[in-house]
């Protein structure tokens, strides 16, 4: 079931009441809400029994009856939300939902939700919480209204409508102010952090957003929040969960795919530059606001920021985004006792930033945390000073700003100790609680190791799901043999033509998705050279726009005198992104999504292998690039009426014995043998 049948609370008359009658099993009372004239066939015309999302609502029924942890790949069209909604509603328990992204969390909370518990009769209590930077602090702003060094007069012209829109707001959720840019320099102002919120001591604590949200959460039967949360908040106990999950007795990972990758970045330790710089800024305002005079705090600031900026600068210029190898005393290419030194400067500054804080700290309650938050960043710039924690990696991201990052590998012991509890035989209310994980791509064999193993979810029970969409007669797949090979220089222009040419035929339709910004690059600029002025193509290129307005100028597609559309994209189109309809007919992709070997995260989890006897090729960087190339594909068919055609311009899928493999994970499309058949598989599509 598409979320389109989602029952909508004026299209229909809600059915009774359906709580679970006490001689039925959920998981029998749950198969009777997908059953033909079943509760959901009549609150919604548009609902279609299906097996798969049947038996997969049954398979989390039996978890939430017996508990344990239960893995579900389910594919693209298989209708997951409702197959674990569904008996999350029905069985009455504490439900924690979370998702890897704001949007679906928005939607699970403002669409799914509501419209399914009406469908069920069920009067359940739901809560959205989302971390502390979604919401307005009311004493930041404050202190940002007084602050006489805001950027400039955009930043002033923003701060007034946030003002104006925080006397009206009831949640203080940024995301429901209209028009917001969510990359506004204005938001660090108005939320806040772990380190400066004030707690208990604050003066607007009786309104605050982030504590009226967390309230909601715990009075709420069913909480709907996003992986980031969840991680943040078994790292560093910050956003109310602490309380919360005790109280769950079932907790669902929707997008579970992003669980480990999302884990490992808030499990580790990390401490940046731009941290340094955020403290500075704000000891700046509280000393001029409330102690102007008595401390030198231009001072204070100023060598506290040098220091900071001195450390940026030992590292030199490079690219932005690179992950420099630290395995040494120092990052990889910088000088040890350059680093050493410019490491200890900082943390003497920030000495010096929190003994001056000390000396007005009664006047008021700002002061304490920043006190604190000098010292917290001392000591985390410290542990960095002594070697890496046993089977962590150590990395510095080098930007404007730098970031110190030591990571665990995977999640999988953070899970097995902290959710599992496997260490805690006796926990009968860990015993109790339901776990389960789903998602359309979670590997590429029966066990889904790629998705169990860095879990620690190998004991799980595991379900697949296959699609219902008829791949063999819906969509082929081609793999053009006359391509220049990957790494060739010519083979971006390549790809670029071959795009051209088809975007032609097709009169737009076409996704780009690129393995490398560089190539993104490449591609996006030939394009738009070659259709600059036409009334045919128009090339959307990442980055260019916001995401969300190339996705809506692609979906909107050609009409209206409007021209057809060429995406070009990387990184985060990969997944997530529907487009169904014609709008989308051709996915063609560059290369084969292998992780980059020289990444410190990458390289330290292939030496793992390496040093288990296995090998990182075939047990890592292979499962990966299946996985990675399984969700750009799962762009290309989004309905039963779809159409559409995958072009795979990497010859290493047909030459390499890997490249079996990569095939079989991918859906059952037809394959084209060859240039020819591919012109006739786009005639047939162009001719609708
Ligand atoms: S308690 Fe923290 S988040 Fe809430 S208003 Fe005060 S400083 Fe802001």
């Amino acid at each position: 079931m598409t979320d389109s049948a989602v029952p909508s609370p004026e299209r229909h008359d809600a059915p009774g009441p359906a709580w679970p009658a006490p001689a039925q099993g959920l998981e029998e009372i749950a198969r009777e809400a997908f059953v033909p004239g079943g509760v959901l066939s009549r609150a919604a015309e548009a609902f279609r029994p299906r097996h798969g999302q049947t038996e997969m609502a049954a398979a989390v029924a039996r978890t939430i009856e017996q508990g344990g942890a239960l893995v579900v790949e389910a594919g693209t069209g298989v209708g997951k939300t409702f197959s674990y909604l569904v008996p999350a509603l029905l069985s009455g328990e504490r439900v924690l939902l979370s998702t890897a992204t704001k949007t679906l969390q928005d939607q699970l909370f403002g669409r799914d939700l509501p419209r399914l518990a009406e469908a069920l009769g069920l009067p359940v209590r739901m809560a959205l919480l989302k971390g502390r930077a979604s919401y307005l602090c009311t004493h930041r702003l404050d202190l940002a209204r007084r602050d006489a060094s805001l950027p400039d007069r955009s930043a002033l012209r923003t701060l007034a409508k946030i003002e104006e829109w925080a006397q009206a707001t009831r949640t203080g959720d940024l995301a429901e102010m209209p028009g917001l840019d969510e990359r506004s320099p204005v938001l660090p102002l108005v939320t806040s952090t772990r380190e400066n919120c004030l707690g208990s001591q604050c003066p607007k604590f009786r309104g605050c957003h982030v504590n009226n949200a967390r309230r909601e959460a715990l009075a709420a039967d069913v909480v709907v929040i996003n992986h980031h949360l969840f991680f943040a908040d078994l790292a560093v106990r910050d956003s109310g969960m602490a309380e919360l999950l005790p109280t769950v007795r079932v907790a669902i990972f929707d997008e579970a795919h992003q669980l480990n990758e999302t884990g490992v970045q808030f499990l580790g330790a990390q401490v940046g530059t731009g941290q340094v710089l955020d403290f500075t800024r704000d000891m700046l305002g509280a000393g001029l606001q409330f102690a102007r005079g008595l401390v030198d705090w231009q001072q204070l600031a100023g060598a506290t920021e040098r220091a900071a900026r001195e450390l940026r600068l030992v590292v030199g210029r490079n690219a932005a985004g690179s992950r420099l190898r630290w395995t040494g005393a120092a990052p990889e290419g910088v000088p040890e006792a350059t680093w050493c030194e410019a490491l200890e400067d900082l943390q003497a500054a920030l000495a010096q930033a929190a003994e001056g804080i000390a000396t007005v700290s009664e006047i008021a309650p700002d002061f304490v945390r920043l006190h604190e938050r000098a010292a917290l960043l001392a000591q985390r710039l410290q542990a960095f000073t002594r070697e890496a924690e046993p089977g962590a990696v150590r990395w510095v991201d080098a930007g404007t700003h730098l970031r110190l990052v030591e990571s665990p590998l995977d999640i999988a012991e953070a899970v097995q100790a902290k959710l599992l509890k496997t260490g805690e035989a006796e926990d009968p209310e860990a015993r109790r609680r339901a776990w389960v994980f789903t998602s359309a791509t979670l590997g590429d064999d029966a066990r889904l190791t790629w998705f169990t193993e860095p879990c620690g979810l190998q004991d799980a029970e595991v379900l697949r799901v296959a699609s219902p969409f008829d791949y063999p007669s819906q969509a082929a797949v081609y793999v053009p043999r006359q391509l220049p090979r990957p790494n060739d220089p010519g083979h971006s222009a390549a790809v670029g033509a071959l795009a051209q040419h088809a975007a032609l035929r097709l009169g737009g339709r076409t996704m780009v998705l690129t393995t490398t910004l560089r190539a993104l690059r490449a591609i996006g600029e030939q394009l738009q050279a070659r259709f600059q002025g036409s009334t045919e193509i128009e090339v959307l290129v990442q980055g260019q726009w916001p995401k969300r307005r190339l996705i809506e100028r692609f979906r909107e597609g050609a009409g209206d005198g409007r021209p057809g559309c060429i995406l070009v994209a990387s990184a985060s189109f990969w997944e997530g992104i529907d487009v169904p309809g014609d709008a989308l007919q051709l996915v063609i992709i560059d290369k084969l999504p292998f992780p980059p070997p020289g990444d410190p995260l990458v390289e330290a989890r292939g030496q793992r292998l390496e040093s288990q006897g296995r090998s990182p090729f075939n047990d890592y960087f292979v499962p990966e690039a299946a996985v990675a190339l399984k969700q750009g594909a799962g762009r290309l068919i989004r309905r039963e009426s779809d159409q559409g055609l995958l072009v795979v311009c990497d010859t290493r899928l047909v030459q390499m014995g890997y490249g079996r493999r990569l095939l079989a994970a991918l859906p059952p499309m037809r394959r084209l043998a060859d240039e020819a058949e591919f012109e006739d598989a786009l005639q047939r599509l162009a001719a609708g």
